[in-house]
Parts: C-alpha cells; sequence; structure tokens
C-alpha cells in the first residue's frame, strides 16, 4: 500500500510558505493506519521500550498506539499548565521566541527505557527537547520515532547520536 497517498499536503496552511502534512487522511483509513503502526513497530521488535512518549497534540494519535503495539506503557509530553501533579519542563527555540512541554515528575521510573513518537520531525527542536526532558527524569532514550521526516530540514542533525526512525521522507 502506497501510505503516501494516504497523506494530504495543504499549501501554505498554517501560514504563507509551510507546505503541512495532513495525517488526518491516513488515520480515518482502517488499512492505512494499521500498516503504519505495524510497520513502524516493526523497527522496534526487538528493542526494549518500558514506555512510549508522546508529544502534545498529534503524537498522541500514534503513540499509544505503538506503545499497546510493543506491550509498552503510554506517557504524555503536554503543553504548559495541563498536567495536575508535579511537572518537569524543558524549553527550546521557535522560530520566534521559545516553548516549554511538561511531563509528570514520576511519569518514567530511573532507568526505564522510552521511545518518543510525533507525526512529523521537522527542524528536531520539539523532539530534541523532550529526549532532554525524559533524560532529566532519569529515563533512557531508546529512539525517536515518526510518520513522516522531513529531509530537507536536517532534523536529524539536532539528534545526532540517537536512533531516529521514519517511515515515510519527504
Ligand atoms: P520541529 O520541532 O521543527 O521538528 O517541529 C515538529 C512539530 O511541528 C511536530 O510536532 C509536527 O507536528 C509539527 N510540524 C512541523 N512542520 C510540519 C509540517 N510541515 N506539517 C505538519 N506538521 C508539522
Amino acid at each position: 500500500m502506497q501510505l503516501k497517498q494516504l497523506i494530504r499536503e495543504i499549501p501554505d496552511f498554517p501560514k504563507p510558505g509551510i507546505n503541512f502534512y495532513d495525517i488526518t487522511t491516513l488515520l480515518k483509513d482502517k488499512r492505512g493506519f494499521a500498516e503504519t503502526i505495524e510497520a513502524m513497530q516493526a523497527h522496534y521488535r526487538n528493542a526494549r521500550v518500558d514506555v512510549v512518549v508522546g508529544i502534545e497534540a498529534r503524537g498522541y494519535f500514534f503513540a499509544p498506539a505503538m506503545a499497546h503495539a510493543l506491550h509498552a506503557g503510554f506517557v504524555p509530553v503536554r503543553k504548559p499548565k495541563k498536567l495536575p501533579h508535579t511537572v518537569r519542563s524543558v524549553e527550546y527555540e521557535l522560530e520566534y521566541g521559545t516553548d516549554r512541554l511538561e511531563m509528570h515528575a514520576d511519569a518514567i521510573e530511573a532507568g526505564q527505557s522510552v521511545l518518543i513518537i510525533d507525526d512529523v520531525l521537522a527542524t528536531g527542536g520539539t523532539a530534541a527537547a523532550v529526549a532532554r526532558l525524559v533524560e532529566q527524569v532519569g529515563g533512557t532514550v531508546a529512539g525517536l520515532g515518526f510518520v513522516i521526516e522531513l529531509t530537507f530540514l536536517k532534523g536529524r542533525d539536532r539528534l545526532a547520536g540517537r536512533d531516529v526512525f521514519s517511515l515515510l521522507q519527504y
């Protein structure tokens, strides 16, 4: 199956110059969604994964399914002020200014092996920050997995030395 045919490209969304990769058209296709999860989990079949971390918001579409497939737990990384208990946070650079992501301080046990999942790897700034956050709370990053990688943005360079996997490259 050609999974790329199930991904809708929207030019100039959410602002001029951005080509947005809309994965809702992949998610609603029962074969496409199943194939996506099966192909991604195959990459980690022989890896130790205790916890799958999903990045708000579109990482949540894939991370829980990956956790289920890998018999691992699921932990959400959230935008600020959403989590109710004690949090650890990480700041990262945006094009203009900075942003912050949070995780419950007790979400990951020391030494647990963690797979980080998001829909798109663009510049890698978000994923690199989440990897730092996982390590800050005592986890070991087993890898970072993405449905889509925008190779021209060289996000991999910001994740050098880590296991980076993407299913589809543009
Ligand atoms: P970055 O930190 O630059 O790697 O950006 C990654 C985040 O932005 C991911 O959570 C994606 O959901 C989102 N993102 C960045 N660029 C795109 C794009 N062209 N289409 C869809 N989502 C994108």
